[in-house]
This record gives structure tokens, sequence and C-alpha cells, in this order.
């Protein structure tokens, strides 16, 4: 076999997920990150793409809720080729890692798309699982998700769920709907389970963490909000520092002043597009369950007004970020790279720039976060 090519890539501000490091270069050999190092110690014969000075380099995003993208619904198409649509619209933001995101559905639909995600994982790096939200969620908060598909888990999904080979697994769920055990169960099968569209107390949060629950999906929407005498699952989460939360950051989803707060608690926050079809696509509208949901003001919008996910691309939440809630631009990195693959999982691989990690990369604008260019498994 032969040896695998190497590169570098080299910049003025190299951030590896903690540090950002002055003109540096990323040297490559396949698909993984062999050093990190300063741009004057490479080797004289090594291939170096030099980015224009004051671009940034940082991991690439990952996304661990997108719906759609590239006018692909995962639902309306849980086949490989809806997956490689939505993937590519979303990498034009910096995403190198995502999960398709099934919203609560049939049996059947959950059966395509777990089928879906194995055979793409197998063929496309940028693929790195599975997102289910639903259907074992609440009717009392379903959002736009179709209350006639919400259910209780039987024990033949949780055997479909056990035996599933799509990738990372995610499932969001509302604990209370779910009997004893069942969240214990999942995260025994390797599943990381996540609180979402759920009226849980403070304290049916508490026990679901007990059983391994260890996220929060989109942090204030579908949930009981913050209360003096009912803390409810927000209050539960911020203060639980081995909790993950998602969190939608496109001023339409959550007040800047909301954001602000949660990034005060302890628990670790992770941007999410919750996209849906026309990111990265052409139309300003597309179907949901047979019904029309349009896109005005940056919102996707049903008829009656409900949000219906987002037209966000991670790029512009890294941005609101730094803008509506002033946070430095490292510190947003981490909620789009570090803290998504740790919880998954999957941060000893994915989410920094070091070596022996994969190579997903994204070049930038600092100012704006206008993506110049990605690099997936070291493949521009
Ligand atoms: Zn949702």
């Amino acid at each position: 076999m032969s040896k695998p090519t190497q590169q570098a890539v080299a910049a003025s501000h190299v951030f590896d997920g903690t540090t950002v490091h002055r003109n540096a270069a990323v040297v490559i050999e396949g698909e993984r990150i062999t050093a990190l190092l300063p741009r004057a110690d490479l080797a004289r014969n090594i291939e170096v793409q030099d980015l224009s000075d004051g671009l940034w380099l940082a991991p690439g995003f990952i996304d661990i809720q997108v719906n759609g993208g590239g006018d692909v619904l995962f639902n309306d198409d849980p086949t490989p080729q809806g997956i490689a649509a939505i993937a590519a619209a979303h990498r034009k933001f910096g995403t190198t890692s995502l999960l398709p995101t099934l919203i609560t559905d049939s049996a059947e639909k959950m059966q395509a798309a777990l089928n879906a995600v194995q055979a793409a994982c197998a063929t496309q790096p940028s693929v790195l699982g599975i997102h289910l939200e639903g259907p074992f969620i609440s009717p009392e908060r379903p959002g736009v998700h179709a209350v006639r598909h919400i259910r209780a888990p039987t024990s033949a999904d949780l055997a479909m769920l056990a035996g599933a080979r799509a990738g990372s697994m995610l499932i969001t769920l509302a604990p209370e709907q779910v009997p004893p055990g069942c969240i214990r169960q999942l995260v025994a099968s390797g599943i990381r389970v996540s609180l979402g569209h759920s009226v849980a107390t403070y304290q049916q949060t508490r026990t679901a963490f007990s059983e391994g629950l260890t996220g929060l999906t989109h942090m204030f929407n579908a949930m009981p909000t913050l209360l003096g005498r009912k803390p409810g699952p927000i209050a539960a989460v911020l203060e639980s520092p081995g909790v993950w939360f998602s969190i939608i950051v496109d001023g339409a989803h959550v007040d800047p002043a909301m954001l602000r707060l949660a990034l005060r608690g302890v628990a670790r926050p992770m941007l999410i597009t919750d996209a849906m079809p026309p990111v990265g696509g052409d139309r300003r509208s597309f179907s949901l369950y047979g019904e029309e949901i349009s896109v005005t003001d940056g919102r996707c919008l049903r008829k009656d007004g409900t949000l219906a996910g987002a037209v966000l691309d991670m790029a512009s939440a890294v941005r609101h970020c730094m803008r509506m809630a002033d946070v430095p631009l490292e510190r947003a990195l981490t909620f789009a790279s570090v803290n998504p693959a740790e919880f998954m999982g999957v941060g000893a691989r994915l989410g920094r720039l070091a070596p022996g990690f994969r190579a997903d990369l994204v070049a930038f604008e600092p100012e704006n976060v206008r993506i110049v260019r990605t690099w997936v498994a070291g493949q521009s």
C-alpha cells in the first residue's frame, strides 16, 4: 500500500479547539491530522496551502440537528442520496459532520431513515449518525411534530433501536412519556438521549439524568419555562456540568437575553441549526406532513404561525452568538465543534485540530464567519 499523501494547510490564526496558534500549520496525512506546528517548522518538501492573511482555520462544525437542506427534507427523502444533498448544502456553511434528523413519523419511516443513514455512513464521511427527534415526545409540546405519530415506545421499538447500526445515534424524547428503565436501556445500547418536546418537572429531569440522559434539545423551545416555584428541566440542566444543551441561535427561537442567561449555567452549550430544506436551497417554501411551510423574515412558519424548524446555518449561528451574546469567537467555535463532538462520544477523533483527529477543517473570515473553504477527512 502506498503511503497516504501528505499536505499542510497554513493560516495566520489556527484555533485547535482550545487555543489560537499564530502563523501555524496543520499537517494532514490521508484523512488524519498528524501535526499542528509553527508555519516556519514545516518540512521543505511538503505541499502547503497557504490561506490568505487574516483567515482563521478551525475544527469543522458539527451539527447534531439537521432536518433538511438543499431543498431536501430528510423525512420526505430518507435515502443516502437525500442525505448527500443535505450534507452538501450544509458544507457550504462550514458543517463537516452532521446528524440527519428525523422528526416524529411512522415506525416504517424510522426504519427507512435508520437504513439510509447506515448506508450513508459507509460512504459519506460527513454523516456522523442519526438524530431521531420523537416520536416518544409529549403531545402537550408537539411544536410542528404530527400528534398522530406521537406514541410511547414499545419493546419492538427498543429492539429496533438497539439493533440499529446507523453511526452515532441520538434520540430526543420526553422522559415523562417513557416507562422507567427505557432511558437506561437506550443508553446501554450506546444511544445518546436528550430531553425535548417535554413537560418534565425538575425532579423528572433529575431522575432521567440518573438513568443516563445527558442532553437537552433546543433549550427554551417546546419545554416548560423557568418559574420561581417550578424550575423544570431548564434549571435542572443549567446547574449540571455533565449535561449538554443545544440551542437555536437565529434571533427568532430564543431572545438574546435568554441565550446569555443559559451561557451562565454550567451545562455545555451546543449550536444547532434545526435546519429545514431552504438552507442552501433555492426554494422559499416546502411541505411538511403535506402542509405548506413558508419562509418569512428568516423564520419557517406554518400557516397558524408555529415555528417549523429554522432557516439557519452553522456559520450564521456562530456569528449570531458573537453579536447577540458577546461570546468571544473562540468560545462560539467550541459550541459548534468540541462540545457536540464530546456530547456524541466522538470527542477523541472529531471536534479538534490535533494529531490523530480526522482532518475536518473550516477556513473563514473571522469578522463575519464567512466560510471560504472546508476539508472533510482531508479532502477539500
Ligand atoms: Zn424540535
